[in-house]
């Protein structure tokens, strides 16, 4: 079979490719291992910034989940216990809330109704083969099928092997964290304020989640308290949880089960070579500090779709070291900051050092006195 495009890796990111592409006549194939549709109950949200929104409803999906979306207003830093605190309100950038928190499986949800059966899906599969010439990718799945395409887009996450394979080099390591996500149930309003708490293992984050009494926990510790952590009973780990969340928002229970996720970094110091373009976890997989994560792909997304598309539409070979190049060139610094970033900040504070506390809490005194800095992180995390 015969596409414009293949998309290697079917998350989140592959599919909303493949949904942008498609709606601006790219024919796109995706290639997925796993089955899909895919019945998700990993117990995740995401923070959505608001540059995130607008793109996801720019291709029709945010108004199929807009209604399961709780806005954040607010954002507060702690570091650990100690009394500074940096507040961001909305405000001081816009009236339009900084983001949004979602539910992975709502997403999910959405696209399974209203776009796979519009997609040329190949799933449960993978590439046995893959040939570059000069003018083509030539795939061979595992059941021998034969898919060629002018571009193969690579989304398969952050452990792809494809960067090896194409000797496209990649600074990886571990952070020797983890982070456990769950939800907990809250007696007060959560006020749709965010918080973020820095302890020396990691951050603690809080995500307000939608009707107003629960909450996301994403608890980032060294990967060997964290192991010790997921092994405690249900109401042992509520206690050491309800240590870090604190009593502002009245009584907590654990609402559902804890999962476990493994922080690594990768960043592709190069996102193309021949016809192959890597996206999303599989080009920068960085720290979930910020919940950025995604939002920076759905950026990734966005420029690929609106480049593919105009070359397309004028003609030109998809594939091409130039257009590749141009995308590149869109997207390589906006990743290269916010994965230097976010490494950056968990390495500032996730430790117990003291010159180091005294440092941060300066740093964090000066941005709560200046409204210009204040303005410039919201502008950021809002992805502006
Ligand atoms: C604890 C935690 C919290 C986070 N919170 C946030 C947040 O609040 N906001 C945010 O923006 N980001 C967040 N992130 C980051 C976000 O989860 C990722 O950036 C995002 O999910 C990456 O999506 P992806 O589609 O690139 O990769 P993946 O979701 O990993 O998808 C890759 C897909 O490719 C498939 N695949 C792999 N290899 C092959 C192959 N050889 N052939 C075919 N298919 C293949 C896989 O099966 C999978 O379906 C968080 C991350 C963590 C760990």
């Amino acid at each position: 079979m015969n596409y414009d495009v293949i998309i290697s890796g079917g998350g989140l990111l592959g599919l909303i490719t493949a949904i942008g592409l498609s709606q601006g006549s790219v024919s796109v194939a995706v290639i997925e291992k796993n089955s899909l549709p895919r019945i998700t109950n990993d117990n995740r949200a995401f923070a959505i910034s608001q540059g995130s929104k607008k793109i996801l409803e720019s291709l029709g999906i945010w108004q199929l989940i807009e209604n399961e979306a709780e806005p954040i207003l607010d954002i507060c830093i702690l570091d650990g216990n100690s009394p500074v605190t940096v507040h961001y309100d909305h405000k001081m950038v816009s009236e339009e809330p900084m983001g949004y928190v979602i539910n992975n499986a709502t997403i999910w949800s959405a696209i399974n109704s209203n776009f796979l059966n519009k997609l040329n899906i190949y799933s449960p599969h993978s590439y046995k083969t893959i040939a570059c010439d000069a003018g083509y990718t030539e795939v061979i799945l595992d059941n021998d099928q034969e898919l060629i395409s002018s571009l193969l887009i690579c989304a398969e996450g952050k452990n792809s092997q494809l960067p090896g394979l194409f000797s496209i080099p990649i600074v990886k390591f571990n952070y020797g964290q983890n982070s456990i996500v769950c939800n907990v149930k809250h007696e007060l309003h959560h006020q749709n304020l965010a918080i973020e708490r820095f302890f020396p293992g990691g951050p603690f984050a809080i995500l307000p989640m939608k009707g107003g009494y629960t909450s996301s926990i994403v608890w980032t510790e060294k990967s060997e308290i964290s192991k010790m952590l997921m092994s405690l009973s249900e109401e042992e780990f509520a206690v050491e949880l309800k240590k870090r969340f604190g009593s502002y928002l009245g009584e907590v229970k654990l609402e559902n089960e804890r999962k476990s996720y493994p922080l690594s970094f990768a960043f592709a110091r190069k996102l193309y070579r021949s016809r192959v373009l890597l996206i999303g976890d599989a080009a920068h997989s960085i720290h979930p500090v910020a919940g950025q994560g995604l939002n920076l792909g759905i950026r990734d997304v966005e420029s690929v779709i609106n480049h593919i598309v105009d070359a397309k539409a004028a003609g030109m070979d998809i594939g091409s070291s130039y257009l590749l190049k141009k995308i590149s060139r869109d997207r390589y610094f906006d990743n290269l900051t916010m994965a230097l970033t976010t490494d950056r900040v968990n390495r500032i504070f996730s430790n117990k050092i003291l010159c180091a506390k005294m440092l941060r809490n300066l740093g964090l005194i000066a941005v709560e006195n200046s409204n210009f800095l204040k303005r410039r992180f919201i502008q950021h995390a809002m992805g502006h």
